[in-house]
């Protein structure tokens, strides 16, 4: 009924926010996707309801191809596939009374009078709870509660008699209390009109409240989906596994991690290569696409520690001389730094002889006076910085960088460790190759898919 192909939405600085999510929802399906926060849910929510285009990618709406398909003529389809948001105060126009806003769509589609409009109305908000309708009718956004206005939006959305009702977090903004009435609301319109819902939340327990296949979402893509109940049975991917630990569970012998992952979720502009969960995974193996960015970040976990950061930044330098290159760290071997470099001085004399030339429209000798101090001061900078720069004998020595950078990977993880095929050196460059990577794709294990290499 509803299918999504290779979807991918790319933003203009580059971050690809959805990375290739297929998806398809069957007809009286209740799918949920699930992710964190940064994991595309808005931006895949927004080309759901068609007010964002993918990059590249198609979607589906009962066979029909509705990618690129213009407004006008969106329109009937629309009608099949009504979009619930999650924040039912910017839902509703604060002018119209709540009857109005619910029969507004069947005047915008034509197909009422405004008598049949109301009565319409009346019968749906009686169906979900907004009793009772003739007096509700009449009241205006802001004499209602938070619950009142999320069912006066399912109303105004099952007032077309869709078939596919796509919610981005339709109770995230409710009180807890009026949560689990929502969902039950919602069960009840799917269960009487056989609808078919897509859910798209952060929250598993929503999810399996009411949804019979979910799909989790890390980083823009889709890391586990199939049957719901398999699922939260005996989660496959690391990921998953993680995010229904942190859920409390009753049972004190099931298997579950205690905690969250380490470390932050990535920035989607940069995400990690393989595997976009390996660099916090708990059970990651050298085959889940190790690469130079995760040997920045281990110098960055070492730099906390003051005698490796200074032995670090003494022996392989500043971060600028390390360079990721596909499967490679370059790190280049500070050059012999003997003062200050051509470039640094021509510089500095240009600023000097500017200065001295401002000067000089006031006095002559003043601004001669700034031109040669500011010049003899230009070349004791020159000469001291050479000074310190023997003092410390910096000197290129790749083999001291590369026996440095052996030390730091045997301390490193294991999986990073033994991910790394080779250190090398050049005349003045270390490398710190790994093999290339790939995603591992999704690959079918008991009722559901799964992108882990451990499958
Ligand atoms: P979620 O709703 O799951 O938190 P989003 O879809 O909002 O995730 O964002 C996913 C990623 O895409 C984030 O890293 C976010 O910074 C990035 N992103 C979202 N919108 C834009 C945009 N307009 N331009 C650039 N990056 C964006």
């Amino acid at each position: 009924m509803y299918e999504l192909r290779e979807l991918r939405k790319v933003f203009a600085d580059g971050t690809a926010a959805i990375d290739g999510i297929s998806l398809t929802v069957g007809r009286g399906e209740h799918v949920a996707v699930i992710g964190p926060s940064g994991a595309g849910k808005t931006t895949l929510f927004r080309m759901l309801n068609l007010t964002l285009r993918p990059t590249s990618g198609t979607i589906r709406f009962d066979g029909a191809d509705i990618t690129s398909m213009k407004e006008r003529d969106l329109r009937p389809i629309r009608k099949g596939m009504q979009i619930i948001f999650q924040d039912p105060h910017a839902s509703l126009n604060p002018a119209m009374s709540i009857g109005e806003s619910i029969a507004d769509p069947l005047r915008i589609h034509g197909d009422a009078t405004e008598a049949e409009a109301k009565d319409a109305a009346l019968v749906i908000m009686k169906e979900v709870g907004l009793s009772p309708p003739e007096q509700m009718f009449a009241k205006y956004p802001s004499e209602l509660s938070g619950g009142q206005k999320q069912r006066a939006v399912i109303a105004r959305a099952m007032i077309l008699r869709p078939k596919l009702i796509v919610a981005d977090e339709p109770v995230a903004m409710l009180d807890m209390s009026i949560r689990a009435k929502i969902l039950e609301l919602m069960l009840e319109l799917k269960d009487r009109h056989g609808l078919t819902y897509l859910f798209i939340t952060h929250d598993l327990a929503t999810a399996k409240f009411i949804c019979d296949r979910i799909a989790i979402m890390y980083l823009g893509r889709i890391v586990e989906v199939g049957d719901a109940k398999a699922i939260y049975r005996d989660p496959k991917h690391p990921y998953t596994r993680a995010l229904l630990g942190a859920i409390p569970i009753p049972d004190p012998d099931a298997r579950r991690f205690k905690t969250l992952p380490k470390g932050e979720i990535p920035d989607a502009a940069y995400p990690p290569a393989g595997c976009r969960f390996h660099p916090r995974c708990p059970v990651a193996t050298p085959a889940c696409g190790w690469e130079p960015q995760d040997v920045l970040d281990y110098l960055d976990q070492r730099s906390l520690d003051d005698a490796a950061r200074r032995a670090d930044e003494e022996i392989l330098g500043p971060r600028e001389l390390m360079e990721p290159d596909g499967p490679t760290l370059r790190i280049r071997v500070a050059k012999r730094s003997m003062g200050l470099s051509r470039r640094e001085k021509r510089r500095s004399a240009i600023a000097v002889v500017v200065a001295g030339l401002l000067f000089a429209a006031l006095s002559p000798i003043v601004g001669a006076g700034l031109v040669a101090s500011g010049l003899v001061s230009v070349l004791a900078v020159d000469a001291l910085a050479r000074r310190e720069a023997f003092r410390r004998g910096r000197r290129p020595d790749p083999e001291k960088v590369r026996s440095h950078l052996a030390d730091i990977l045997g301390k490193a993880p294991e999986p990073l460790r033994q991910s790394v095929r080779r250190l090398a050196t050049t005349a003045d460059e270390v490398l710190v190759e790994f093999a290339p990577t790939e995603d591992p794709g999704l690959r079918t294990a008991e009722e559901r898919e799964v992108r882990c290499v451990l499958y």
